[in-house]
């Protein structure tokens, strides 16, 4: 008998997998036969009930076998489409539509035989809607015993790999590792209480269930065993982190806290005076703090970040705040300024362009001591900045750091307390699944007296009105922006759409006298500059943009904001452009957004409204996780986001809590995992995540 985990077996040593195909399935992430068992079914077809065409109803699920009459691909603006098939069996006929997957119109051919499964609608006629579906072959395999009659699988696949093919892998790595089983991993009392199937009999439902329901069983129970073992590996580099002794405890003045909240021009929301209470005892505690705080935009993230700089400084420590961009940078020291000069703060600001004379004497005093605060970009990352006493960093927006590039920032030597700031609210499981290993809070309140956003969708046939509308505003001394998507597949299409819409822009009758500006991801940094100058002091009256508006930038002026395809973007994102306008008392700030034509935009329509009911951004966060996924939501450039295979994010909310309950119950009891006992665990955490032996040194 082989002593070898079955799991970790390459799948190009399986039978009938070449290099060929091994290539093919590393495309979709599947190495071992572990990942080809954990590469789930994203649906079923039920192959012992055959609907026929001509007897399907309406809101009904079905499953049809039938023959493709002509297939069309339905284009829709920037790329995208609806693909429409007609189906016939003997019965009758039927469309079956596929929404915004064009590349669909390519496997599907005209005369070949199709087994579709999913829900009927009533759409000009009867149609499947979006079902999951196969190509049968000319051989159809209809007398094998992994398909005929029963409940199949459906994968998703890469160009290459059908159906067919991955279903006889999958069937030939479940006879593998039903060979030999070895033990499951979950702790047995746990799988008692929680009355999950074991694991092996878990696997093998999740591909090859007798009823639908089984497979979903089967499936909580490996997303919890997935949300487990990761949850473990966060709670154990958190309790390592707050291992007293890791960090600096800062004595700050109170008293000079108070004074510098007394020049305020407000009083702090509850939120912030609850964010600055946590804070500053992270400051004041001898284990260094890492903490997210999160906030939507406009709730005043800031202030509090400054009163931790002040508690630090005022504790004969120095402080700096980190901005992703040069824009931000400079106005975060302008507001940092603003807030803590009257406490004799002496700050400096660091950007890559400042010229070296400058630079060399900014980091002088930064390693003399003699400057408390510095403010920049990346720039404060290069080597020639040394600080004498650093107690505090913080990250301002955008930048989210995986769990591995927060453990090399604790590894740069004497830690100082950390405090990352997020303009983008995250629903509260995408926070435990990313940052399970921060410190969280979040300011769930803006400022009272902020006008509330008036959010339309209007129509294209109104684009003259809306113009108009506009331009009576820029006359009134107010600006505006035109927003256009960038295009993930072509950059040169935002830039025309965006260069022709200026154009039209600028040169409509009702912009007559207007200034209007062009702003686009190959907009030099001289030239941007210059624009967000004009906009600032007023020369500019409009700016049409792609997407390049940077999150954090502050245009009082800036009323309102016209988004062109709004629909290209995530609720989140446009929440966030949203968040630009609005910022002067007094003015109604106005967000249009053009709305989506055509019969499959009506689901867009439906997302959008959302925007114009809700203003609240972690509402708005929760309904884009649970429309797009994480994925989406959270943007691709993402660093960080685990590679989890069988856990969604967007639905396993409740599932990923419990997990996370169960792992901070284990580390309650046995804090470093020290014991015996947790050793089991640890090698079954280490297994999933390869990179926790490098964090935590072997095991
Ligand atoms: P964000 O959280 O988006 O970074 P800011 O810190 O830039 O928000 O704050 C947005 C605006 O609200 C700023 O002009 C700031 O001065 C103001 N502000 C912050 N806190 C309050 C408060 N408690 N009451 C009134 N205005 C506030
Ligand atoms: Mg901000």
């Amino acid at each position: 008998m082989s002593v070898v985990d079955p799991t970790a077996l390459e799948v190009r040593f399986l039978k009938g997998t070449g290099p060929r195909r091994a290539a093919l399935l590393a495309k979709m992430g599947i190495r071992t036969v572990g990942d080809l068992l954990l590469h789930l079914p994203t649906g079923y077809v039920d192959r012992s009930a055959i609907t026929p065409l001509g007897e399907i109803r309406p809101e009904t699920l079905v499953t049809a076998s039938a023959r493709v009459l002509r297939v069309d691909l339905r284009r829709i603006r920037g790329g995208r489409g609806d693909v429409i098939a007609l189906l016939e069996d003997d019965s009758g006929r039927a469309r079956a539509v596929w929404y915004n997957q064009p590349y669909l119109a390519k496997a599907i051919r005209p005369g070949s035989r199709i087994l579709a499964s999913g829900p009927v609608r009533m759409w000009r006629g009867l149609q499947l809607s979006n079902p999951e579906f196969e190509i049968l072959d000319d051989d159809a395999a209809e007398g094998s015993g992994l398909v005929a009659g029963r409940i199949v699988p459906i994968y998703p696949l890469t160009a290459g790999i059908s159906q067919k093919i991955l279903r006889g892998l999958v069937d030939r790595a479940l006879a593998l590792v039903a060979d030999a089983p070895g033990p499951d991993p979950l702790p047995a009392d746990l799988v008692v209480r929680f009355g999950f199937m074991d694991r092996a009999t878990a696997v093998r439902t999740v591909h090859f269930p007798a009823v639908v329901e089984d497979a979903e069983r089967a499936r909580r129970r490996l997303a919890f065993e997935e949300f487990f073992f990761y949850q473990l590996l966060l709670l154990r580099l958190r309790a390592v982190r707050r291992e007293p002794g890791t960090g600096k405890a800062l004595a700050g003045d109170a008293s000079a806290i108070d004074r510098i909240r007394a020049t305020l021009p407000f009083h702090l929301t509850g939120a912030q005076e609850r964010a600055c209470e946590a804070i500053l005892q992270d400051l004041a505690s001898d284990s260094a703090a890492m903490r997210l705080l999160q906030g939507d935009v406009g709730s005043g993230k800031t202030v509090v970040a400054a009163l931790a700089c002040a508690w630090t400084i005022t504790a004969g420590a120095q402080a700096c705040v980190m901005a992703p961009t040069e824009v931000l940078a400079m106005q975060h020291a302008r507001s940092f300024a603003r807030i803590l000069d009257s406490a004799g703060v002496r700050s400096a600001l660091l950007l890559g362009r400042t010229p070296v004379q400058e630079r060399r004497r900014i980091a002088a005093s930064i390693e003399s001591g003699t400057c408390d605060l510095v403010i920049g970009t990346h720039a404060l990352l290069e080597p020639d900045v040394r600080f004498r006493n650093l107690g505090l960093v913080v990250v301002d927006e955008q930048h989210r750091f995986g769990v591995e590039q927060r453990l090399r920032l604790r590894e740069k030597g004497p830690r100082p307390h950390t405090l990352v700031l997020s303009a983008t609210p995250i629903p509260r499981t995408l926070a435990l699944a990313l940052y399970g290993d921060l410190d969280l809070t979040t300011i769930d309140e803006v400022p009272p007296g902020r006008a509330k956003v008036r959010t339309m969708l209007v129509e294209r046939g109104r684009w003259d009105d809306l113009l108009a509308f506009v331009s009576e505003r820029l006359r009134n001394g107010q600006q505006a922006f035109f927003v256009y998507p960038l295009v993930k597949e072509s950059e040169k299409i935002a830039l025309r759409d965006a260069t022709r819409a200026h154009a039209e822009i600028a040169a409509h009758a009702a912009m007559r006298g207007l200034r209007v500006g062009l702003l686009h991801g190959r907009t030099d940094a001289a030239e941007r500059d210059h624009l967000m100058n004009a906009m600032r002091d007023g020369s500019l009256h409009a700016l049409v943009a792609t997407t390049v508006i940077e999150v954090g930038i502050d245009l009082p002026r800036a009323t309102v904001m016209v988004v062109e395809h709004a629909e290209r973007f995530g609720l989140s994102q446009l929440h966030q452009l949203r968040g630009r306008i609005g910022r002067a008392p007094g003015e109604v700030p106005y967000f249009f957004m053009i709305s989506p034509e055509g019969e499959s935009s009506h689901l867009a329509r439906e997302r959008l409204a959302v925007l114009v009911r809700e203003s609240n951004g972690f509402r708005i966060a929760e309904e884009d996780l649970r429309l797009r996924g994480p994925g989406e939501l959270l943007g691709t450039q993402q660093a960080g986001v685990p590679r989890l295979p069988v856990g969604d994010l967007a639905h396993d909310g409740a599932i990923l809590r419990e997990a996370r309950a169960e792992a901070e119950a284990i580390l309650r009891r046995d804090p470093t995992m020290r014991d015996p006992a947790a050793d089991r665990l640890w090698a079954a955490v280490l297994r999933r995540h390869p990179e926790g032996t490098r964090l935590f040194g072997a095991a």
